[in-house]
């Protein structure tokens, strides 16, 4: 199919309808090589009608201006709506504001507020001397700035740094409170985790949207 769909010239996924709910996530291309293959990935998955496509932010904030000129170039010339990630490390909180205000003023409404991992070699989380601590403070300084909507993640087998099951489900609900209208959990190995997640945040009483991710194991 693949084939004859690419000779008639028609994106990958022309002759479908569109109809499942779907988001796509997407790292921002670090050669031209790379934008070309993500623009023409853009293309196929497109017709699948998105409900939303976000860009990653890379770790300690690397890909700052590359998340940017992508979520922008999606805002410019696609009709998909664009997800910002955006990440609490290595910026102050006037630099985040700043940010927002170029996302806010670039067309850009759905941010996916996280806190964020150090680069690779750091280690553990340190918040900037004037920066959030944490992705639920990161929302409400978002929120106060502009009224996006904001996204935020959670883990069905527990974040690795979470003192207990129950305080990481107490940090979700704080992000919720704090404004978010959603969850995107991390990639989880059992189905059951998800479900059983699912179950403990209607418990904790939260409500909103709660999104599984999922990521096609590429490598063994
Ligand atoms: C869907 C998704 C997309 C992601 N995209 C990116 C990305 O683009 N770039 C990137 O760098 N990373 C990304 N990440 C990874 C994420 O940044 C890391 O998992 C990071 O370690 C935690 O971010 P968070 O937003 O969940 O942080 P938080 O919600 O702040 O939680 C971090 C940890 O601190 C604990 N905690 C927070 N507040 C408190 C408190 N008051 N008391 C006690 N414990 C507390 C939580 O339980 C948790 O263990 C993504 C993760 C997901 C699931």
């Amino acid at each position: 199919m693949t084939a004859a769909l690419r000779s008639t010239g028609l994106p990958l996924f022309a002759g479908l309808p569109g109809d499942i709910s779907v988001s796509f996530e997407f790292f921002p291309p670090k050669t031209e090589k790379m934008e070309e293959q993500l623009w023409s990935a853009i293309t196929e998955l497109a017709p699948l009608a998105p409900s939303f496509v976000s860009v990653t932010y890379g770790a300690g904030g690397s890909t700052r201006e590359r998340t940017h000129a992508t979520v922008a170039r999606l805002v410019r010339e696609t009709d998909l709506v664009p997800a910002a990630h955006l990440t609490c490390v290595g910026a102050s909180k006037d630099e985040i504001a700043e940010i927002a205000d170029q996302y806010w003023e670039a067309g850009v409404r759905h941010i996916v507020a996280l806190r964020g991992d150090p680069p690779a070699q750091s280690g553990r989380f340190v918040a900037h001397p004037e920066g959030y601590g944490s992705a639920a403070e990161l929302v409400a300084g978002l929120k106060a700035r502009h009224d996006f909507d904001i996204s935020v993640a959670a883990y069905p087998e527990v974040h690795p740094e979470a003192l207990s099951t129950q305080a990481d489900l107490d940090n979700l609900k704080r992000k919720i409170d704090a404004g978010a209208s959603r969850a995107i959990t991390q990639f989880f190995f059992s189905t059951d985790a998800y479900f059983r997640f699912l179950d403990k945040v209607l418990a904790a009483g939260i409500t909103v949207p709660i999104l599984p991710g999922i990521m096609p194991v590429t490598s063994f």
